[in-house]
């Protein structure tokens, strides 16, 4: 495996390996490895020669008021960590050579990013979009593995590439939790016992928005009201429960067809997001959380 921090160099790795017929994979990421990142490094290396991690925190999807400065960092363990996972190329440039001048281009995919989390995070949609575009353009032709857990940003990740001509194939993979459910975030971090006991109830009330609609509810609200009153049950204060259409996260009069139930909270001072898909197709409904790993076994030496 090798790192580099230039982009010229990320360029010509990726070209060489086209010129030898080999496909690229691409894992963009911000870094601070877990088992949701990991899953995603495993998914490219299954299906690519030459596979690519990006680590870069990027300014630009915070806003000012956000923890850009406090974001968890650690270089060194990434490194290992994508190495263990067979990764080929790690990306790690520094904020001047992505941005050696303010960016004044920039890409905004209008709608898609209006509500949801571009409700209260108004520029960040704009920022990821631009760095993204930024890193299909030095990578070139790949197939790019992007987490469910990042739901809108998958969506709009996906109409960008397209609207754009970009020659990007798009992979979402599933969400990985922890064993009790919680969804892996790096910002998982923040929070102490009694926080990350709260937040466990992102995933119990998504559960229950699952029963319910298992149980045949089909009206929005309804499902909308029954998250936010199992959240408010353990503390928890949501800053939007949406349900919508998984394709276009369009608004619905009724539950049917594929449909995400995303959810936003902030516990303590992590604002943890977290959602649920489920496929309706008359009374029958299948409901995706991702993958629960399990506990590791404590040792008994
Ligand atoms: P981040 O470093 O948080 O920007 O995430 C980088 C990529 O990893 C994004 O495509 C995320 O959606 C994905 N990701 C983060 N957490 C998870 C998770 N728990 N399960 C699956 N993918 C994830």
């Amino acid at each position: 495996m090798i790192v580099v921090e230039r982009i010229t160099d990320l360029r010509e790795q990726c070209e060489a390996a086209r010129r030898a017929d080999a496909t690229v994979g691409l894992v963009p990421t911000m870094g601070f490895f877990h088992e949701g990142h990991r899953s995603l490094m495993r998914a490219a290396r299954a299906n690519h020669d030459l596979v690519v991690t990006t680590i870069f925190v990027n300014p630009l999807q915070f806003g000012p008021d956000e923890d850009l400065a406090g974001y968890p960092r650690d270089l060194p363990a990434d490194i290992v960590a994508a190495e263990t996972e067979g990764v080929d190329v790690v990306f790690a440039p520094s904020v001047p050579e992505m941005y050696p001048e303010p960016a004044v281009t920039t890409v905004h995919v209008a709608g898609l990013t209006d509500g949801l989390c571009g409700a209260a995070r108004p520029t960040h949609f704009d920022g990821v979009t631009t760095v993204v575009a930024k890193l299909f353009s030095i990578v070139g032709a790949c197939t790019a593995y992007f987490g469910r857990k990042d739901f809108q940003q998958l969506v709009v990740v996906r109409r960008m590439a397209a609207d754009l001509d970009l020659p990007v194939e798009m992979v979402g993979c599933p969400v990985v939790r922890e064993p009790d459910g919680l969804a892996m975030s790096s910002r998982n971090a923040y929070l102490s016992t009694e926080e990350r006991e709260r937040a466990i109830h992102i995933f119990t009330s998504l559960r229950a928005a699952a029963a319910a609609v298992g149980g045949g509810e089909r009206d929005p609200e309804r499902v909308r009201a029954r998250v936010e009153t199992e959240g408010a049950r353990h503390g928890l204060d949501y800053e939007y429960v949406e349900v919508r259409r998984a394709s276009d996260l369009g608004a619905l009069e009724s539950i049917n067809g594929e449909v995400v139930v995303a959810v936003a909270s902030t516990v303590g001072t992590a604002r943890l997001i977290d959602n649920v898909t489920m496929q309706i197709t008359g009374a029958e409904v299948s409901v995706d959380f991702g993958v629960i790993t399990v506990a590791e076994q404590e040792s008994t030496s």
